[in-house]
């Protein structure tokens, strides 16, 4: 059989997305120990239970949980349930939930429509959220109701608690919900150095969407619901919309090992701190730009066309089409040396042999 994950340092898709790496160890140990004998279905389980003490612990408050199997799917539910059909949902023109969900926020909520906003570096303007909030009030506009921000963002942005609390006196004076898309909410923190409750429920955030596949679990995010009033009903959405595990200790039992010892946090820094050396050694090469500060765990360059085709010839294998650079290279738990090297050695080599003007 085809090896399917490459050798370290061996061209291949370990920069295409976080989403390309395995499964972090101990999240692969926990779902092992987890398969022992026989356990309640549906989340009446031991681990579940768990899970959930855990996060109110970790989160340092009375917030409810509920597992589903992705983030799309975690998304469009959240928003299903703070929206009416008639609501709008603020976003940037780069969201995820604008951009790569296939209409779920919108069909989930039976309607409820997204309002784009320009993004700067991947995050939401308060001026432009207030603008689309105020500038209508009557009855054939789509009622704001949430905005939306993602964290870390689209373009390996992090948004600071400062930035974070402008945008909640905005959700206050426009009677918004929060909804934060935290498919990279490990790398985040990482990135603050703050605890999650100060990048949360202390700025105004109502429903997080917790991404773990990223972070090293096979497969499960959470929805977080920090106003239990908000969550009220959300196990039916889950069940109707097929997000109801019913071996749902096979979804705890690996957030468990993930949040043990804080494996979380050092799978997000790790991630970061491969991406900053990825950085740092690409700003060395003359032809390349970096686009956008790297703050999390993607790299974002501007490199000549030939390039990219050349280093997609040697089985590299990269996003050439989010954001507006020729290239994302995102780093994960899962990044060693050896890959970061090799890659370099054959931008460098490529740089060598076919020099060129970035904007060509
Ligand atoms: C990966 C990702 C998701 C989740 O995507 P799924 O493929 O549906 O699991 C959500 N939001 C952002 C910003 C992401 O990068």
């Amino acid at each position: 059989m085809e090896p399917t994950t490459p050798a370290p340092g061996i061209p291949g898709c370990q920069f295409a997305s976080d989403n390309t790496a395995g499964i972090s160890p101990a999240a692969l140990q926990a779902l092992s120990d987890a398969s022992q004998g026989f356990a309640a279905s549906y989340g009446d389980d031991a681990w579940t239970t768990r899970l959930s003490q855990r996060l109110r612990e970790w989160f340092e408050t009375d917030c409810e949980m509920f597992l589903v199997f992705n983030g799309t799917a975690a998304n469009s539910l959240a928003l299903a349930s703070l929206c009416q059909s008639y609501h709008s949902v603020i976003c940037t023109d780069v969201s995820h939930i604008e951009t790569d969900e296939c209409g779920g926020p919108e069909f989930f909520s039976n309607g409820s429509k997204l309002l784009v906003a320009p993004s700067h570096n991947g995050k939401l303007n308060p001026e432009d959220v207030r603008h689309l909030v105020t500038k209508r009030s009557d009855i054939h506009y789509p009622k704001p109701r949430v905005v939306s921000i993602t964290q870390s963002t689209e373009l390996g942005t992090v948004y600071t608690c400062d930035e974070l609390l402008a945008l909640r006196d905005v959700k206050k004076s426009g009677n918004l919900r929060m909804h934060m898309d935290g498919a990279r909410f490990a790398n985040a923190v990482a990135a603050l150095g703050c605890t999650p409750r100060q990048c949360t429920w202390e700025v105004g955030v109502d429903v997080l969407c917790l991404g773990g596949t990223k972070n090293g679990l096979p497969m499960s995010e959470i929805v977080l619901f920090f106003d239990r009033e908000l969550a009220k009903e959300f196990d039916y959405r889950c069940k109707q919309a097929g997000q109801l595990a019913s071996k749902m200790r096979f979804l705890s039992a690996p957030w468990l090992g993930l949040l043990e010892n804080d494996l979380w946090l050092s799978n997000g820094r790790h991630a970061n701190a491969c991406a900053r050396q990825l950085a740092e050694e690409l700003s060395k090469i003359p032809q390349i730009r970096l686009r956008g500060p790297q703050e999390a765990n993607a790299v974002f360059a501007e490199m000549p066309p030939r390039w990219v085709a050349e280093l997609h010839r040697r089985g590299w294998r990269f996003y050439s089409f989010i954001g507006s650079a020729s290239a994302r290279f995102m780093c994960s738990w899962a990044t060693q040396q050896a890959d970061i090297a090799a890659l370099l050695r054959d931008i460098r080599d490529v740089a060598a042999q076919e020099g060129g003007d970035p904007s060509v």
